[in-house]
């Protein structure tokens, strides 16, 4: 059986999920979208994702027309015709068709999607052995162009730089700030460990308020490990005893090597494997 897709309400076959070319999500990147998992039948922080949703639309000045709750309810529902209790779930929610030009008072109809699929997650040897990664030579957007805060269709500015990473033969690259501070990589959230206290930038470093990052400093709190959201230099990478990247579908992914370099003796840190068995017991309920 095809996998069914939500569209505005309905339900239709993989292959028959399209828009129009005239929507403005496709010609403008005029959009806002969310990456959320399921475990084991349960949307891990549903609210968190809808809510961040609704405040990347607000954000643009795009009004979604459903409440949270008709979102979550069509979340669920999509899970639930597809038979998925552990999956990847995108949401995506255009301004719609419309004439050309970029004023969205050209367009009606914004268009709510949601596709559930299996999660492709980095293959097991990076949890066990490490992420090697580049910094980028492109910057994290400047908040006062496009707030990396917005999780928006326009992603080009990640893009960028994945392809700068994966040029290099790496999965993932360092983004730094329009400052030169440490912001965050391509898809994911940074951290370090130092000293047995963690690090990562906060949220004005100018990175998305990602929700696997809120959900790994509350894990680690309640574990006894302190957490700093501080401004971080590159430097502060290369001359960690641990560093590890948070992310809906990476979960917690250890990494071993900047630039080439080591990071602590270049083995997977004891509280990044820690963190990693917490995060996937915490997500399926079980007791951490
Ligand atoms: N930063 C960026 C740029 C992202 O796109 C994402 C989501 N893929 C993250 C961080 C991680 O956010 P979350 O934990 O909410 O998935």
């Amino acid at each position: 059986m095809s996998l069914k897709v939500y569209i505005g309400g309905k339900f239709v076959d993989k292959e028959d999920a399209k828009i129009s070319v005239y929507d403005h999500g496709l010609l403008y990147g005029d959009g806002v979208f969310e990456g959320i998992r399921s475990y084991a039948g349960k949307v891990f922080r549903m609210k968190e994702h809808v809510d961040r949703l609704y405040e990347s639309a607000r954000a643009i000045h795009l009004v979604i027309p459903m409440t949270r709750d008709e979102m979550a309810r069509a979340i669920e529902d999509t899970l639930a015709i597809n038979n998925f209790t552990d999956a990847y779930i995108r949401l995506v929610v255009t301004r719609g068709a419309g004439s050309l030009g970029l004023d969205p008072r050209r367009t009606t109809d914004p268009q709510v999607i949601i596709i559930t699929d299996s999660i492709s997650l980095y293959p097991e040897e990076y949890y066990e052995n490490g992420l090697a990664i580049i910094t980028a030579g492109t910057i994290r957007n400047h908040p006062a162009a496009l707030s990396p805060r917005i999780k928006s269709l326009n992603y080009l500015n990640n893009i960028m730089a994945k392809i700068e990473g994966t040029n290099a033969g790496c999965l993932e690259a360092l983004m730094l700030n329009h400052s030169g501070y440490v912001a965050e990589c391509t898809g994911d959230n940074i951290f370090i460990v130092k000293k047995g206290v963690i690090h990562t930038p906060s949220i004005d470093a100018g990175i998305l308020d990602g929700i696997t990052r809120q959900a790994v400093i509350d894990l680690a709190t309640s574990l006894g490990i302190a957490v700093v959201e501080r401004t971080m230099e590159r430097h502060d990478i290369l001359t960690a005893d641990e560093c590890f990247l948070t992310g809906t579908a990476a979960e917690v992914i250890p990494v071993t090597k900047l630039d080439g370099r080591p990071i602590g003796d270049g083995e997977v840190g004891p509280i990044s494997r820690k963190l990693r068995s917490a995060y996937g017991k915490m997500v399926r309920g079980e007791t951490v």
